[in-house]
């Protein structure tokens, strides 16, 4: 790939304005890469593994926002809890109590977004707009003092076809502007990868979460 880790922050930065926020997900990637964007001015980091995340945090400069981007079990949570910025990947509510549970020990309120089944293939993960609606009305919310649900996440099939990411976003899109009716605490809409995120753009996302294109294939 064309430039360095810096150049491609500029570049992203300037294209998305200051209304879409930038997860720069660094994955598998050296410390160095993270500093080297770190430099650049870039201040929020995806990870997908609790341990490697911690690993990071601990070594890296404590402004960094340490973004959550992946699927977490229930029994890892307790190591991000101190720190993590935000958790995109909530389907369920049990992961979602442990979260509140862990949030209460640190005495700190986590943010939370919920990941939506939008794509028509089967491997990912994420709640069915309608499971969505009725987790929303769930009484047992209220109860979760130290969780706050600011959004919605999802991910598009990995696909050539267009069309079909258009359609998925806009899924996603719909039921955010519906959802965000009632759920005051919605900001976030977190949707656009390396490979979708122009597409997401046309369907309002407010948060892209890009690896391979700042930080080279993994
Ligand atoms: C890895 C990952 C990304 C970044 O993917 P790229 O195609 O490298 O930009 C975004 N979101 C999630 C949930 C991921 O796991």
């Amino acid at each position: 790939m064309e430039g360095s880790i810096k150049e491609h922050i500029k570049t992203f930065t300037d294209e998305l304005g200051e209304n879409i926020d930038l997860v720069a997900v660094s994955k598998t990637k050296p410390n160095e890469d993270l500093l080297e964007a770190y430099k650049a001015g870039q201040r929020i980091f995806g990870e997908n593994k609790v341990q490697e995340m911690t690993d990071k945090w601990d070594a890296l400069p404590k402004d960094i926002k340490w973004h959550m981007v992946g699927h977490v079990q229930t029994n890892k949570v307790k190591y991000m809890a101190p720190y993590v910025d935000l958790i995109h990947a909530v389907q369920n509510m049990k992961l979602l109590k442990e979260i509140n549970k862990r949030a209460v020990e640190n005495d700190r309120v986590i943010d939370c977004l919920l990941q939506v089944k939008i794509a028509e293939e089967e491997s990912k993960y994420g709640m069915s707009p309608e499971d969505l609606k009725l987790f929303l009305k769930d009484d047992k919310l209220a109860e979760l003092k130290n969780v706050r649900l600011k959004g919605l996440m999802a991910m598009a099939t990995f696909t050539e076809d267009e069309e079909q990411i258009h359609r998925e976003f806009k899924i996603l899109e719909t039921l955010y502007k519906e959802t965000s009716q009632t759920q005051k605490d919605f900001s976030i809409l977190s949707m656009g990868m390396s490979g979708d995120y122009k597409i997401a753009m046309q369907h309002d996302t407010n948060m892209v979460r890009i690896g391979s294109s700042i930080f080279g294939a993994r």
